[in-house]
């Protein structure tokens, strides 16, 4: 019934926590589920009201413009110069999309051919290796492990796989491992981009989401990454709008317009009112998010507190909302955790070959429930 390339799509790990999940639920547990990188945060009270607004506005009702409207490109413009030091050209360098994931699922349709290779990270967003697949394009695994910082060793990509490679996908603060990369990681990027000619795609999602003083680095920072390539980001996680579906790519102007036609040809952008609201985050006071990093900090430092005096070895990360736990066997370990435990945690192997030996927990739960889930734990022992 369905066609080859869903058929070509690797087994969704996931999708067997779910139903093992929704198993738990009917027999009456309390599950808490530390599986999803949803915020549970709601979206600030100013920028809900600036959607309100603007949908009341007939002269939002309409088609949206494909790339964005002018005003969301120039205040995404603005966010990336008082952010990064960046300077982009709002009509070229800046283009509005359906969430980040919009643009990493669609820009290997613009860009690689049937039997090109696309490098990027294992354990990695699956949204990588999907669109690639779609693309017919080739994925090679760039090992995130621990010895080398969960950075990719570029150095050990092979000489004809670099040679064939069209696209790099690069993700820091990293989703799952939670490892942050300084800005001279992205100098090597560049270096190797203009070597072997690959366009650079950095997933720059979690930049906002810190802890300890620890600042993410924008790739577009780094010297030449505008002549190699483009960062795809989001409001989804600074600003708890992951329903709202509204992110950015920016960089190159020539990889953008790439990205433009194919989704000229798949969607008609994002609704106005939508992007109106965008601009009301973006542009408006910033509080909110350094409110929700001290939400997710105090979690963090509650979760990883807890593991250690569980006796686990596990790393408090700098960025991101994720926790990432070695554990033995990671599809065992989170099936031994719900079943014994009701708790939801995701296996690391779900993202990929490299991410066998880890579990990831999100930190998008109160404080109370991960307080709850470590002593649940304390009692599974
Ligand atoms: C959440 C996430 C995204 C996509 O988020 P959008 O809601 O589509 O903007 C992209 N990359 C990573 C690594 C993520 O975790």
């Amino acid at each position: 019934m369905y066609a080859d390339r869903l058929s070509a799509l690797p087994p969704y790990l996931f999708a067997r926590i779910d139903a093992m999940k929704a198993e738990k639920a009917r027999s009456g547990a309390d599950i808490i589920d530390l599986g999803v990188g949803d915020p549970d945060l709601a979206t600030p009270p100013h920028v809900v009201e600036a959607l309100c607004t603007a949908a009341r506005d007939p002269a939002n009702h309409h088609y949206p413009s494909y790339a964005g409207m002018a005003a969301y490109r120039e205040a995404v413009a603005g966010w990336y110069q008082r952010r990064f030091g960046t300077d982009l050209d709002p009509a070229t360098e800046v283009l509005a999309l359906m969430g980040s994931k919009d643009g990493i699922a669609h820009i290997p349709e613009a860009f690689v051919n049937p039997g090109d290779v696309v490098l990027a990270p294992s354990p990695g967003y699956p949204v990588y290796r999907t669109s690639t697949l779609f693309a017919e394009g080739t994925l090679f695994d760039l090992p995130l492990v621990e010895e080398n910082g969960f950075l990719p060793d570029l150095d050990a990509i092979p000489a004809d796989v670099a040679r064939r490679a069209r696209l790099l996908f690069v993700n820091y603060p990293n989703n799952p491992t939670g490892a942050v990369a300084p800005l001279s990681f992205y100098d090597e990027v560049v270096a190797f981009a203009r070597e072997h000619d690959v366009i650079v795609v950095s997933d720059n999602a979690y930049s906002e989401i810190s802890y300890d003083g620890y600042w993410a680095p924008s790739f577009l920072e780094a010297d030449g990454a505008m002549e190699v390539g483009v960062e795809m980001h989001s409001l989804s996680k600074t600003y708890n709008m992951t329903g709202w579906r509204i992110g950015m790519a920016v960089g190159n102007a020539e990889v953008l317009a790439g990205l433009g036609r194919v989704k000229t040809n798949v969607d008609s952008g994002v609704f106005d009112a939508v992007q109106l609201a965008a601009i009301a985050a973006l542009s408006g006071p910033q509080d909110c998010v350094a409110a929700a990093c001290r939400v997710y900090q105090e979690r963090r430092d509650v979760l990883v507190d807890g593991l250690r005096s569980l006796g686990y070895r596990v790393a408090a990360p700098k960025a991101t909302f994720y926790v990432w736990l070695p554990v033995e066997d990671s599809m065992a370990f989170a099936a031994r955790l719900l079943d014994e435990a009701a708790i939801v945690a995701t296996p690391g192997v779900g993202f990929g070959p490299h991410g066998e030996g880890y579990v990831r927990f999100a930190l998008t739960r109160p404080v109370e429930r991960i307080c709850e889930a470590l002593e649940r734990m304390e009692a599974m022992r």
